[in-house]
């Protein structure tokens, strides 16, 4: 498989060159060439394949000549050794938890997946590799846990200071060994802007065997396809298939899906499901793509003004806006929208969603009121617990902590404060590597 730059500007490279460049030297985000059908018997029979089996399909046209199958399979298992339970909210809306990896959160996937790509190929290397990431909230602990304790690999997280949520600041603060965390004196869109450029700098690269693992990197964003497939392998009602809310910030996830539907992948309908940072139902509903600064919300992770990797769902569209209408459509919700179904979810159906996912919830519900006979499911795409600041004023209760990151919330936060300023940001990698 061949990706192409989205701004035409570069040329074409392969699955590894892709996962180490990141972004094109033109700054595009890379796409594929093609995007493979699987044959309707697949879809058909899901029920038939292993998960490991189902990645690996999925994910094998886009990797094949740069990591062998036998390699590959083992990636795409230790990527989702992990539950992703498709539960049953009330009778038409279903909750598809992706929190049950390592860091609580869907973005394990996509992390645990690229980082063992990265591990192979850097394998083939004999250079330092520092991966150098943006985060509003859980990708910067999904990496850090990804990567943590690889030889070879660096990794550089940068993260508005006071803009994440305690338990996500303590998940990317406190490994340490080859883990650094760089608490920004801004917002996140300060800190992907500071990314992207340390990306275009040559005096840096020249220096530094730089790479990206934001969400717009193609090993991140095609494996978030596994999921949506697994959870059809789920869905009961095969002749009705699923209206999908996805918690939208930087619409690497959405946009995953839709790759999914285009392979073959039966989805009656997908919902971007945003907080304020509403660039996108705007868009969805005017025609008009206005990106803003980013507003602070509740659902942090989503608090994205200009999200990156919407070109690549203009790009899936062939730019043709009525064709994407006719397959996604978009809600803003606002905060106290968002408090009031999550108390209201937890009090009439006992089930406890994140903000994020409160935010999915609403979406859906309100799309199945005018569309009476469709069912659908929301990602769940954090646990609650890692926004228990939010959540617990809510329902008036404490959320219980899970074992898995008991340990975690006892240990020092380690990282250094840094302006919102590409210089500073140069200067430190200078520094250090
Ligand atoms: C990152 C994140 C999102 C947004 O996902 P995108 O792929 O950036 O659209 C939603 N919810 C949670 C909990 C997240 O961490």
């Amino acid at each position: 498989m061949k990706y192409y730059s989205l701004n035409k500007q570069s040329p074409d490279v392969d699955f590894k060159e892709a996962t180490i460049k990141g972004q094109a030297p033109d700054k595009g985000l890379y796409f594929p060439h093609t995007i493979p059908v699987h044959e309707q018997a697949f879809f058909d029979n899901i029920e038939q394949y292993s998960n490991e089996e189902i990645a690996f399909r999925l994910i094998q046209p886009y990797v094949a000549g740069t990591i062998p199958d036998d390699a590959l399979r083992n990636i795409v298992k230790e990527t989702i050794n992990f539950s992703i339970p498709l539960v049953p909210v009330n009778e038409h809306i279903f909750s598809l938890e992706l929190f049950h990896g390592p860091t609580l959160a869907f973005k394990d996937v996509g992390a645990r997946f690229m980082s063992r790509c990265l591990g192979y190929f850097a394998k083939e290397r004999r250079e330092k590799v520092v991966v150098l990431v943006a985060t509003s909230g859980d990708t910067g602990g999904a990496v850090a846990h990804g990567f943590y304790d690889v030889p070879g690999v660096e990794v550089v997280i940068l993260y508005p200071s006071g803009k994440v949520s305690s338990v996500q600041e303590k998940q990317l603060t406190t490994l340490g060994k080859n883990i650094h965390a760089l608490e920004v004196t801004g917002t996140f869109d300060d800190c992907q802007q500071m990314v992207k450029q340390a990306f275009v700098d040559e005096e840096l690269t020249k220096k530094i065997f730089l790479t990206s693992a934001n969400s717009i990197n193609v090993a991140r964003w095609l494996p978030q396809q596994f999921y949506y497939v697994l959870a059809w392998k789920q869905w009961a009602d095969k002749k009705n298939p699923p209206v999908i809310s996805v918690p939208s910030g930087n619409f690497g996830n959405i946009c995953a899906g839709l790759l999914a539907h285009i392979s073959g992948l039966p989805v009656k309908h997908f919902i971007a499901a945003c907080n304020a940072n509403a660039v996108v139902p705007s868009f969805l509903a005017s025609g008009e793509y206005q990106p803003k600064k980013a507003i602070a919300t509740i659902s942090n992770a989503m608090d994205v003004g200009n999200p990156s990797n919407f070109v690549r769902i203009l790009e899936l569209f062939h730019h043709k806006l009525g064709d994407l209408r006719n397959v996604l459509t978009g809600y803003s919700i606002s905060d106290d929208e968002t408090r009031s179904v999550l108390k209201e979810v937890y009090q009439q159906y006992n089930y406890l969603p994140d903000p994020h996912g409160a935010v999915g919830y609403l979406a859906l519900e309100r799309y199945l009121r005018q569309h009476t006979n469709a069912k659908g499911m929301f990602l769940e795409t954090a646990h609650p617990v890692k926004f228990y600041d939010v959540v617990e004023p809510v329902i008036g209760e404490t959320v219980p902590v899970p074992d898995a990151i008991k340990e975690q919330l006892k240990l020092a936060k380690q990282s250094s404060l840094i302006a919102p300023d590409y210089d500073a940001l140069k200067a430190t990698l200078l520094d250090r590597y």
